[in-house]
């Protein structure tokens, strides 16, 4: 029989994305959310603990594929489900990398990929070492359970990170911090990847991502000055990656551009990501589309960009009061050419409640519609 229904884990807004191409592709898309009344409610099929083994697999049971919103279900449950014979994309072998930045760093290097200067350090000395070596700078993480700028810190002191080796003594399983070089970089971008279980792959247009306060604020694709080699390269990072982890679904690579020049990887996502929300309007297949495809193993569609430029600016923490609905009329008015979405979220400070996309041809004028229009949402 062939597949058709995708078992989304997580109810947050990316699996909520997934909700319009499936419903165009006539796929089947269920969704176990971890509260009532998430983001991707209207495809919630129930509520429960995606920590919790019989949950999982209760919910496994009701769909051909397993993929996932975020990156936290625990790699026992993912690995029971696999001893199971259920499909999981991405599978438990490649999602660890996307869940343990030590495991990450240690892959990556080991596959001879371009990465900042790393180790991994169980106490303040060997913090102090690190620090010695590397102009008294440098920028501790915890391996897991870090997002949006959580669990990554500056440090300058070999004292800097004494919370953090205390937390992972008292939480009893010992282990280490990651420690990686102040990369002194000139921008941050983003190379997206779709790859099925078959094997094929398809990469979009290396994007540039602008963080505020360790957030995603705006991508703008292509990123600028990508025309040539760069972006190959770029390509060639995240294909190597996709191949070399198994990865299965989209894969978001995110990388410094250094001030000399090179790129090193940074993080790993692999499910869709926020580098990739412009796809939905600005290239042929969106990154949402493209992980449902990959995941059921089905042709991938074309990555390629629909128009010169597309820019997308997070709605973040959204109006002090009311909801977003309260400032379409406004906002809708004033940019009918900018595409809005709301993800259906309660306002909060810094939170991600929804994101702008404006496509054209003259980069300058979709940046400044698309934050003029995001700005709508602010205040
Ligand atoms: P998260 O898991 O929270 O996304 P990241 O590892 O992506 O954490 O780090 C968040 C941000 O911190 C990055 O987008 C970047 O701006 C900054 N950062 C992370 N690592 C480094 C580094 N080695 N050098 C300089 N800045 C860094």
């Amino acid at each position: 029989m062939t597949k058709n229904t995708v078992g989304v884990i997580g109810g947050g807004q990316l699996a909520r994305m997934m909700i319009p191409p499936a419903i165009e592709l006539g796929v089947e898309i269920r969704v176990l959310e971890e509260a009532p009344g998430m983001s991707a409610e209207l495809a919630a099929t129930g509520v429960g603990d995606y920590r919790d083994l019989d949950t999982v697999l209760a919910f496994a049971e009701t769909v051909d594929v397993i993929t996932f919103d975020h990156e936290h279900v625990p790699p026992a449950i993912l690995r029971e489900l696999v001893a199971r014979g259920f499909e999981v994309h991405p599978g438990p072998d490649a999602l660890l990398y996307a869940q343990d930045k030590l495991q990450m760093r240690a892959k990556l290097a080991e596959l001879g990929l371009p990465v900042p200067d790393w180790a991994a350090i169980e106490s303040a000395d060997e913090l102090g070492a690190f620090l010695a070596d590397h102009g008294g700078r440098a920028v501790v993480k915890t391996a897991r359970g870090g997002y949006d700028g959580k669990g990554v810190r500056v440090v300058s002191e070999s004292s800097g990170a004494d919370d953090w080796f205390l937390a992972l003594a008292e939480d009893g399983h010992g282990g280490a911090l990651l420690v990686e070089e102040l990369v002194s970089f000139r921008r941050e971008l983003a190379q997206l990847v779709a790859r099925r279980p078959s094997g094929g792959t398809a990469v979009w247009p290396v994007v540039e991502t602008v963080q505020r306060d360790g957030v995603c604020a705006e991508v703008i694709a292509p990123a600028p000055g990508t025309g040539g080699k760069l972006a190959s390269v770029a390509a060639e990072i995240a294909e190597r990656i996709a191949d070399g982890l198994g990865v299965t679904g989209v894969l978001a690579v995110e990388m410094f551009e250094t001030t000399d020049g090179r790129l090193l990887v940074n993080e790993l996502a692999m499910r869709p990501h926020n580098s990739g929300h412009w796809s939905i309007e600005g290239a042929v297949t969106s990154q949402f589309e493209q992980h449902l495809r990959a995941v059921l193993d089905l042709p991938l569609g074309s990555a390629e960009p629909r128009s010169g430029w597309s820019v997308m600016v997070n709605i973040l923490g959204g109006p002090a009061e009311g909801s977003l609905q309260d400032r379409y009329p406004a906002a809708l008015a004033a940019h009918p050419a900018a595409k809005f979405h709301g993800y259906g979220k309660e306002p909060r400070p810094g939170r991600k409640v929804g994101h702008v996309t404006v496509c054209g041809d003259d980069l300058d004028d979709a940046v400044y519609v698309a934050r003029s229009a995001a700005a709508f949402f602010e205040g």
